[in-house]
């Protein structure tokens, strides 16, 4: 049996609308190794479609194709696959070498489909591009080589698995008259070395050199005429049989899909760039919620006791002028200018005092009955404007703000210590404005004016800390004392003053957002810091919204377009899937090769957009501390991970399509060149 048969080959190719067209017709043919076959017949005799039939390209046929004892009937995928790799080699008229590969990485590209080590890929390819003439070739590229050159690259290509086969479809049929005779001469040596080379021709010169000529004609073989034989000898090529093959390596198609990127270079940085936005969209949009909820979470922290709630009575308005119920704040963060009320401009004692109504013992009851409430602290707060002064050696500093201690922690005071009975707290601007510095006005006597239910009341203290706001913006000026001072002070003039601040202290931190809940349920106020608080978290809440829905609209955009580079990259690319198809690559690889692509645009996209991101973290937080003194954008190690992680997943479904499509082209159509 011949090493290659052909029995009643038929070949139909259908057409839609129509009647299937037969290409080939009973086709009958025995070939053998050691032969120089030359196909020759005009132009759409069915030449190419019988190549394409031997060569496994095309698997739909009528008849029998049975090659070293196999039949190729039987043959599935994974037969093709080892077909392709082992028993034949193409050639092409128009050479078909993969442009942005190296002349090394054309020959190779089979062995790296195969998994062969680097080491034995490059000795062998360099060994066969040696012989062929090409040693001081193999680093370029295929356009910088003569057609002459090209077709020997391809022939080296064909070689370097050492198949039993060698197809060439009009090998010559690009090539002038002197490269042409090189060629054959290839060509020729290749059969002696015991293989089977079966070409396509239209040169009668090219057939001449041939041991056998079979003449097709519409379809049916009306020719096989044998002349001469060759001269066999020794596998010139030195090709010793390979490894069982392997596949196609993730790092080796990363490798690929990267050589393909480099190619495109400009296109391929500018989808990245614009991949990039989303990503960068989304890092940012999280570092400003991290930096934000930091921000807030420091400064509550620093000011307020995670245990404590801070009540007021509801305000209640009244037609009553001097008396307006505004907030007073005895704490941090008042909002500024606009609890003040517009009518009670300094005009005398008692104008301009603001202070929240007292609470009634219902009320206290009604606190102390809160589910988690441990303890029920007692407090009077009161801000005035122009007449509560602090003074020190004869001079008067203003401040706005009155109160007792309750509620207050440790890191309050910048300075100095708790206001014991007989001593005050006072804050940072009204220490420097009398003693220069803060810590100079520790220890110091002063005399305290202050206004209390329109009574002022005047009494000396030793001032023993600097109060601190932290990092609270519009804090008032503002003077402090213990409740029992306060109670001394009111008892000694005869006053009797009801609190108006009540701190409720949770028996554990984390009971403490649910004694705010019920207090706001009873109708009472919470603190002015709690309600700025949550004033800042909704509109950082809205403007997250805006964030991410921009984020959301630049990640889907970028997901299309990476989609539609992939789709024109496999356009690109269809004459190098069709090679890769031809020697032995799977579907697999090809997906995978594809695959990589994408997880490359992705990778880059990703860390293009961290990288864009962390230089507006870094701008913004500028810009942000000469305007607030803090910073507001927090980028962390986990934001980068994310965004690099989303960047990639997105790219890759996004390639999903594209690869499938490129795994399903047709290899015959790929190699096509009309
Ligand atoms: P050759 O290589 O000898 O020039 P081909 O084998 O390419 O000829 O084509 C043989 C005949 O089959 C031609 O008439 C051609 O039009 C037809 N043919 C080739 N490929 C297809 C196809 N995919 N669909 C339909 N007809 C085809
Ligand atoms: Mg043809």
């Amino acid at each position: 049996m011949a090493f290659v048969e052909l029995k009643n080959l038929n070949k139909f190719y259908p057409i839609s609308g129509a009647e299937d067209f037969q290409a080939l017709k009973d086709v009958n043919l025995s070939l053998d190794k050691g032969e120089l076959v030359s196909i020759v017949g005009e132009s759409g005799s069915g030449k190419s479609t019988l190549m394409n039939l031997l060569g496994g390209l095309d698997s739909q046929f009528s008849g029998e194709i049975t090659i070293d004892g196999q039949n190729m009937s039987t043959f599935r995928e994974k037969d093709f696959v080892n077909y392709h790799k082992e028993k034949i080699g193409f050639v092409f008229q128009s050479f078909n070498l993969v442009s942005h590969l190296s002349v090394l990485d054309n020959v190779t590209l089979a062995m790296t489909l195969s998994n062969v080590d680097k080491k034995t890929r490059i000795a062998r390819a360099r060994e066969v591009l040696k012989q062929l003439g090409l040693e001081a070739q193999y680093k370029k590229k295929p356009s910088q080589l003569s057609g002459g050159q090209k077709q020997r690259v391809a022939i080296a290509r064909a070689l370097v698995n050492d198949p039993d086969i060698i197809i060439a479809d009009e090998p010559t049929g690009a090539l002038d008259s002197q490269t042409t005779d090189q060629v054959l001469d290839i060509i020729q040596d290749i059969a002696k070395t015991g293989k089977l080379v079966i070409m396509v021709t239209h040169s009668e010169k090219v057939a001449a050199r041939s041991t056998r000529v079979v003449t097709i004609d519409d379809g049916k073989i009306i020719g096989d005429i044998r002349q001469g034989e060759l001269a066999l000898h020794d596998n010139a090529f030195g090709l010793q049989q390979k490894s069982k093959s392997k596949n196609l390596t993730f790092l080796a198609a990363i490798r690929l899909a990267l050589l393909n990127m480099k190619e495109k270079l400009a296109r391929n940085i500018l989808i990245a760039l614009g991949g990039s936005i989303g990503i960068m969209s989304i890092i940012v949009m999280l570092s400003l919620g991290e930096g934000v909820n930091d921000y807030l979470t420091e400064t509550m922290n620093a000011n307020v006791n995670p245990l404590v709630s801070e009540v007021r009575m509801p305000i209640v308005i009244e037609t009553n002028n001097s008396s307006e119920n505004a907030d007073s704040s005895m704490m941090i963060m008042t909002p500024a200018g606009a609890e003040i009320p517009a009518g009670s401009a300094p005009s005398g004692p008692p104008a301009g005092v603001t202070q929240s109504d007292p609470f009634g013992e219902e009320n206290l009851e009604e606190l102390r009955n809160i589910p988690h409430v441990a303890e029920v602290n007692l407090a009077y707060s009161s801000l005035t404007i122009g007449s509560d002064n602090v003074i020190y050696e004869g001079e008067k500093y203003a401040f706005m703000n009155f109160g007792t201690t309750s509620g207050m922690t440790d890191s309050n005071i910048l300075y100095g210590a708790f206001p014991e009975e007989g001593e005050i707290l006072i804050t940072e601007g009204v220490a420097n404005q009398m003693a220069g510095t803060a810590e100079e006005a520790i220890g110091k006597e002063v005399t305290l004016d202050v206004t209390v239910d329109g009574e002022s009341l005047e009494k000396n203290y030793v001032i023993s800390g600097i109060y601190s706001a932290g990092q609270a913006i519009g804090a008032f000026e503002s003077v402090y004392m213990s409740a029992d001072s306060f109670e001394t002070l009111t008892a000694e003039n005869n006053l009797e003053v009801e609190p108006n601040v009540v701190y409720l202290v949770s028996d554990d931190p984390d009971n403490t957002q649910a004694i705010k809940d019920e207090v706001a349920a009873l109708g009472y106020r919470g603190s002015s810091a709690d309600a700025l608080a949550s004033t800042f978290t909704q509109m950082l809440d809205i403007f997250t919204y805006i964030l991410s829905g921009v984020a959301g609209i630049s990640l889907f955009v970028s997901a299309i377009m990476i989609l539609t580079v992939l789709y024109i990259s496999v356009v690109e690319r269809t004459q190098e899937i069709g090679v890769i198809k031809a020697i032995g690559g799977r579907k697999k690889d090809i997906r995978r090769i594809f695959v990589s692509e994408s997880f490359l645009i992705g990778l880059f996209s990703g860390l293009l957009g961290v990288g864009i991101a962390y230089l507006i973290t870094i701008v913004g937080n500028i810009i942000v501390e000469n305007l607030f003194d803090t910073a507001i954008l927090n980028m962390t190690p986990a934001f980068a991970v994310f965004g690099i992680v989303t960047s990639v997943i997105i790219s890759m479904v996004a390639g999903l399509m594209p690869a499938q499509k490129a795994a399903r082209l047709d290899p015959v159509e790929a190699l096509r060149h009309d």
